[in-house]
């Protein structure tokens, strides 16, 4: 159209579909280029910062561990064989394997809270399990300090609840977890803390009271004994130790999500350092009593859910399996088992320590 026929409104009007052309055609080219750093082209090598740092799966946030444990300065290498991510560490190993919740932190058997998943040809672990259980145990120094002033030592069950039994029912958990918190309390003694105990003879106290107590006496640490058993099932042996089930997560046991894991507990507050507990707990009563690892794991239990400062709970070993049973009736074996837990503690402490001071450079 010749430009002299053109009326001014003409000309806008033409000026409007130039602008709006190039504004798709920009947006189709920016499209394009955003496309290409995420899809290159099949055959290629995807280099590594084209994966996106974090993706949204099924409503579960998750990170991209190699990018995450190399941004901290650890060799993360992805074995495609064996579906695997290996991670170097000056204390230890990490493995994370494709659709498995169970990992291998520092030489423990771990639960995290998902599956860890294979996204493009990357493995990806859920936001919340590196941040609140992975990340605080492998650098406390991250964690922010809090002090350890009062610890708190809870003897699992007492008075008419008698807790679980030895198969010929002639042992009572509720027995020996009053021992070993007598022995862990002694051990406990001269330290820079003040030691308190939930109960010092077979009385029942209710779980939300146990919590109370603690709350009450501005516990900073808190930790639960208990002894396990399955129904007729001898063959099962072992120690677990429980932390807190971070929010958003399913407790190990669970296999699906419920509304439960939407609600946010006192105790995940503290979800950093109890995993630093957990671990340390964990760590200790393996080392010591070389029981059969089944796992650092997660549970919404009472006393950790309401408990204002970090927590644990410690199922020692099996009472239900005879030969367990017979260690944990061995007063030597119970003092061990005192022993790991104060081991524990003092790691704690060291890992507190670290993090004071690397919040006081
Ligand atoms: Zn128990």
């Amino acid at each position: 159209m010749p430009l002299r026929c053109q009326t001014p409104v003409e000309v806008s009007r033409n000026g409007l579909r130039a602008v709006i052309a190039s504004i798709i055609l920009f947006a189709f080219l920016g499209f394009t280029v955003c496309n290409l750093g995420a899809e290159p082209a099949r055959g290629r090598p995807r280099p590594e910062a084209a994966f996106p740092a974090k993706v949204t799966l099924a409503g579960v946030n998750y990170t991209d561990a190699k990018a995450a444990f190399s941004r901290l300065g650890y060799k993360a290498v992805w074995d495609a064989k064996t579906q695997q991510l290996n991670v170097g560490t000056a204390a230890g190993p990490l493995v994370f394997r494709v659709d498995s919740r169970e990992a291998d932190v520092l030489g423990l058997r771990t639960f995290l809270g998902e599956p860890a998943v294979l996204y493009r040809t990357a493995l990806y672990l859920a936001t919340v399990d590196l941040e609140r259980l992975v990340l605080p145990i492998l650098r406390p120094d991250r964690n922010t300090p809090r002090p350890l002033r009062v610890i708190m030592i809870d003897a699992g069950h007492g008075g008419n609840d008698s807790g679980t039994l030895s198969a010929d029912e002639k042992l009572q958990e509720k027995t020996f977890t009053l021992d070993v918190a007598r022995r862990f309390q002694r051990l406990l003694a001269g330290g820079d803390w003040r030691v308190v105990m939930t109960r010092t003879d077979d009385r029942y106290i209710a779980l939300p009271e146990r919590a109370e107590m603690a709350n009450a006496a501005k516990a900073d640490l808190f930790i639960s004994i208990h002894f396990n058993a399955v129904p007729n099932g001898s063959a099962v042996r072992g120690t677990e130790t429980y932390v807190l089930t971070p929010r958003f997560q399913r407790s190990t046991s669970s296999a699906k999500t419920s509304a439960e894991d939407k609600v946010n507990q006192p105790g995940n507050r503290h979800d950093a350092w109890s995993a630093v507990l957990g671990y340390h707990m964990h760590r200790q009563l393996l080392a010591k009593l070389k029981t059969e690892d089944r796992g650092l794991k997660r549970a919404r239990f009472a006393v950790l859910r309401l408990v204002d400062c970090p927590g644990v709970l410690v199922e020692a070993g099996y009472l239900s399996n005879p030969g367990e049973a017979k260690r944990i009736a061995d007063a030597d074996y119970r003092g061990d088992i005192a022993e790991a837990l104060a081991s524990a503690v003092n790691g704690y402490a060291a890992s507190l320590a670290t993090a004071t001071r690397a919040t006081s450079k």
